[in-house]
């Protein structure tokens, strides 16, 4: 990886935290902004656990994102961490991005993330995301109803899509110029700061939300047991070089082993394929994968399971 190329005069650098209720979008933003896949999405809530980064270079600044998992009211200790795990990104960083559903009027929820963002007096930017959903004539009055939720900040309202990129590079833009003076943080080359094993994952835990839906929503872990490269062979039997990933899927109850197992391993061969398409697309190269299921009753409100799985709250 090279060098910080890029630090003449003007240019500007910062950490920039994208917060939200869970499912407005933060994840598929970050995805758009960035310009790669970085942090997976879902149509199921609460897909984000760590605190992800991921950044961008451009010629005039360098933006790290700091994707969070979405604020919301906690029911067991899985989620207190990652409400905790947000409140401290946004202290650590140069602004706030505060994602909404735009194509929704704010509810409850909304305020609630509005209160925890005003003690920190941070710069904000407010995204009205999934604008594509919304018809022409409701632009102006959802503006409105939104900015009713911050009466008293001047905080700009940026109206986008992050399906479709409309207004993306208008946010970027601001985003950009409201950063602190600075050189490059990071090689250019450089995306994201997770490691390549929670992003490996990361990829699998996906595939398993995708396919199983409703019936195994939030109480799945990936742990990556082990990541090998395997060179290519000459002679009679040539095989080119892969790279081989053993992964275990943790789940609660042994219901879930069921399903995620399905008939005749059917479900973990879709999951498995899904999985290996997408790490083939991220690390250049063959995959081979292999996934085992195992059972650890209750790993969400357990403090080992979660501390050996990363989630740390910190
Ligand atoms: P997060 O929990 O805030 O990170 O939300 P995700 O990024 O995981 O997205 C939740 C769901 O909303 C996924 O099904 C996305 O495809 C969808 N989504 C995100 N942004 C948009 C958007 O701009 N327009 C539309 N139509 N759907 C979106
Ligand atoms: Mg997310």
């Amino acid at each position: 990886m090279s060098l910080p190329e890029i630090s003449q005069k003007g240019y500007r650098s910062g950490f920039v935290a994208l917060i939200g209720r869970p499912n407005v979008g933060k994840s598929t933003l970050l995805n758009k902004l960035v310009g790669e896949k970085i942090a997976i999405t879902s149509p199921v809530a609460q897909t984000t656990r760590n605190r992800l980064r991921a950044v961008l270079t451009t010629q005039s600044a360098q933006v790290i994102f700091i994707d969070t998992p979405g604020i919301h009211k906690p029911h067991h200790l899985l989620g207190k961490r990652l409400v905790q795990s947000s409140r401290k990104s946004i202290s650590e960083v140069d602004s706030l991005l505060i994602v909404f559903e735009g194509c929704h009027p704010p509810g409850k929820g909304d305020a609630y993330v509005v209160k925890l963002l005003q003690e920190h007096k941070k710069p904000v930017l407010i995204v009205l995301n999934k604008w594509d959903l919304l018809e022409k004539e409701k632009f102006q009055e959802r503006k409105e109803e939104y900015k009713n939720l911050f009466p008293t900040f001047d905080w700009p309202i940026f109206c986008c899509s992050a399906i479709s990129e409309d207004g993306c590079a208008g946010l970027v833009e601001a985003i950009s110029k409201g950063l602190p003076i600075g050189s490059q943080l990071f090689p250019s080359g450089m995306i994201s700061d997770q490691s390549e094993e929670t992003l490996l994952s990361e990829l699998i835990r996906e595939q398993v939300l995708l396919h199983t839906r409703e019936e195994i929503p939030h109480s799945v872990a990936v742990k990556i047991d082990r990541i090998q490269e395997v060179p290519p062979s000459n002679g009679k039997n040539a095989k080119s070089g892969h790279t081989a990933i053993l992964a275990t899927v943790l789940v609660e109850r042994k219901s879930q082993k069921g399903i995620l197992i399905g008939k005749g391993g059917a479900m973990l061969r879709t999951i498995g394929r899904g999985a290996r398409l997408q790490m083939e697309t991220f690390i250049n190269a063959s995959v081979y994968l292999e996934l085992f299921v195992k059972v650890v009753p209750h790993w969400r409100s357990k403090p080992g399971s979660l501390a050996e799985l990363g989630y740390k709250g910190d």
